[in-house]
């Protein structure tokens, strides 16, 4: 046996437990609490699985709701997800965002189902920097997309939309298009993080104007009125 596997199938055998093993390989603290040794602990695990929906309305009084509030543990673990590369945690943060989603679809009108789930995009720069959708994969890890259509439903403007407007506006209210036509289909606008709600507003605009009837917007998590700026 090469040394470096015999020095590593030693150092596994001595450890207290394959956990401590594996830490020790790859340590990690909980992205919730910092707990050592561990993806996300038991408590940490337990307060996103009994978070409850919350249900509001966007200015132009689209309802909204959001699973967690962006603050603490959830804001570290959502960060720990979307920016630190562990995209493992889209399970245990996906049974918020469902039972948001669950909510919205209890509060639509019967003649709305069944719903499509549509996703925000991530920027340009965000997909480049983390090779995925997070969007995507929470909503897959929650179980509400039925294939890719709807996922494919939201890009970017083009350049030229973007004209005249400063970095700043471009950064804030990025422009939204539709690829498909969604005329009579009843949908729900998917992000993972709202803020003010401008960018959800936008893809509601979007939305509304490849002719889908808007049900509601759901956020994974929403920053509280105090952080907003
Ligand atoms: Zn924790």
């Amino acid at each position: 046996m090469p040394l470096l596997p015999l020095l590593l199938a030693l150092w596994v055998r001595a450890a207290p437990s394959l956990r401590g093993a594996l830490a020790l390989v790859a340590p990690v603290d909980c992205a919730g609490c910092g707990a050592p040794d561990i993806d996300l602990c038991g408590r940490c695990r337990a307060r996103f699985a009994a978070a409850l929906p919350r249900l509001d309305a966007l200015a132009d009084a689209t309802p909204c709701a959001t699973g967690l509030v962006y603050a603490g543990s959830a804001r570290d673990a959502v960060l720990a997800f979307k920016d630190g590369g562990r995209l493992r945690l889209a399970r245990p943060l996906a049974p918020p965002l469902g039972r948001a989603l669950a909510l919205l679809a209890a509060e639509a009108p019967d003649d709305a189902h069944p719903l499509v789930a549509l996703a925000v995009p991530p920027s340009r720069s965000g997909r480049r920097r983390r090779g995925c959708d997070p969007v995507e994969l929470l909503l897959r890890a929650a179980g509400a997309v039925p294939g890719r259509r709807g996922l494919e439903f939201l890009r970017h403007g083009s350049s030229a939309q973007q004209k005249g407007r400063g970095r700043a506006e471009r950064h804030r209210s990025r422009r939204l298009v539709c690829s498909t036509r969604w005329a009579g289909r009843s949908v729900v606008i998917v992000d993972d993080v709202m803020t003010t709600g401008a960018t959800l507003t936008e893809a509601c605009r979007a939305a509304r104007e490849a002719g889908a009837r808007v049900v509601g917007v759901c956020a994974l998590a929403a920053v509280p009125l105090s952080g907003r700026s």
